[in-house]
């Protein structure tokens, strides 16, 4: 029997019926901690909080692989999970003639799906990521419309970059080129406006941006104050928070940091995080990703002779920095776990 009249039940809880949607999911997040904005979560911390970033998993395994990845990691109650997007890859598949087919493979499809399995199994926030590359505005309003009614009203808004066969970034015909053009349709439908001009007076979605921000700079920016330029421009057009790219020395964290609050950005910016595991990423990593490793740590890595020894060198850098960091009084600890949940579930034991 309902506790009182003319209510309905609403994620386990009795909400009275005149509550819309956004409103009913509030009242059920005061209750959870959950359904909430990423905003929502850090103005209400009372401690460093923590959130994790996790891959789809590869075409042909399930969804328990994920659960395996994340379940050890629930035990620090992370006040969200990332889900990172991936573009399809060109390739070439010879044929039974000898000559080669142009083809679209996308490994890790279903990041829409996944969060939605993530947020009803552990009733936690899920994040994804949403990219320019790879869609037209057209596509990105339907995923973005999809996500709302899963009630995912959480994103971060990114260009995405070239695909691997190809130098530059190129968006798609009738698609979005940088991550503030995403970023304004995303905006654009929180205020009613569809591309479909027929469409007079749109249901607002409720969606709390995120973008990416870069301690070392954007690898295509000509320097570091024009990257942050960028960077004010995005927040400037709605975005709410930053998330950084991963870096290894605090001090550019530090430095990026202030230099955002000099040229008047306010929001929170949560510090992306991940350990060196083996000697093959003091190149990849910096290849890949455009961040510096600092002599120290490439020093000690250097000398270990096994990867279990470069694994405990990380997994130990990694504390330090996190301790420095929620000792400087960062919102979140954000920590990419990219197939290593064992090494940072050593981390976070050790920091929170
Ligand atoms: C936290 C984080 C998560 C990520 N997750 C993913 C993911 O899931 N999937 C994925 O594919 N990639 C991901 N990336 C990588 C990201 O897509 C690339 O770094 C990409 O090259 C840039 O994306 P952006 O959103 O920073 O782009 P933008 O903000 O658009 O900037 C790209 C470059 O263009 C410049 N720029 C920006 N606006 C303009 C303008 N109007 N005119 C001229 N120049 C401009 C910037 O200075 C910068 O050099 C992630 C990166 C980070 C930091």
């Amino acid at each position: 029997m309902q506790p009182f009249g003319g209510t309905k039940l609403v994620c386990g809880y009795y909400l009275p019926d005149f509550l819309d949607r956004h409103c009913r999911l509030s009242v059920t997040l005061k209750i959870s901690n959950f359904y909430m904005k990423i905003t929502e979560h850090i103005q209400k911390a009372e401690r460093t909080l923590v959130s994790f970033e996790v891959l789809p998993p590869l075409k042909g395994k399930t969804i328990t692989t994920l659960y395996d990845h994340l379940d050890p990691l629930m035990e620090f109650s992370p006040s969200w999970i990332n889900v990172t997007y991936h573009r399809s890859e060109t390739m070439f598949k010879k044929k039974v003639d000898g000559t080669f087919e142009k083809i679209e493979v996308r490994k890790r499809p279903g990041t829409v799906g996944i969060c939605a399995a993530i947020m009803n199994h552990y009733r936690v926030d899920a994040v994804p990521h949403i990219i320019c590359g790879g869609f037209t505005k057209r596509e990105t309003e339907d995923a973005l419309i999809d996500l709302d009614f899963l009630g995912i009203d959480n994103v971060l808004v990114l260009r995405g970059d070239a695909p691997k066969n190809e130098t530059a970034f190129e968006p798609e015909k009738n698609g979005n080129h940088y991550a503030i053009d995403l970023l304004q349709q995303v905006t654009n439908m929180n205020h009613g406006i569809y591309l479909d001009e027929d469409i007079k007076s749109g249901g607002k979605t409720n969606f709390c941006s995120g973008v990416a921000g870069y301690p070392e700079k954007h690898f295509e920016a000509p320097n570091l104050e024009i990257d942050l330029q960028k960077l004010k421009q995005k927040v400037d057009a709605g975005a709410e928070y930053i998330m950084t790219q991963m870096f290894f020395d605090n001090q550019k964290f530090f430095d990026f940091a202030k230099a955002c609050k000099e040229i008047g950005i306010n929001v929170p910016i949560i510090p992306g995080l991940k350990p060196i595991t083996n000697k093959k990423q003091l190149s990849v990593l910096p290849r890949i990703f455009h961040v510096d490793i600092p002599t120290d740590l490439s020093n000690a890595i250097m000398k270990c002779k096994t990867d279990q020894e470069c694994e405990q060198v990380g997994t130990e850098w990694l504390v330090q920095q996190s301790k420095e960091l929620k000792n400087a009084g960062v919102p979140v600890l954000h920590y990419y776990t990219l197939g290593k949940p064992k090494v940072i579930w050593n981390v976070v034991k050790q920091v929170m």
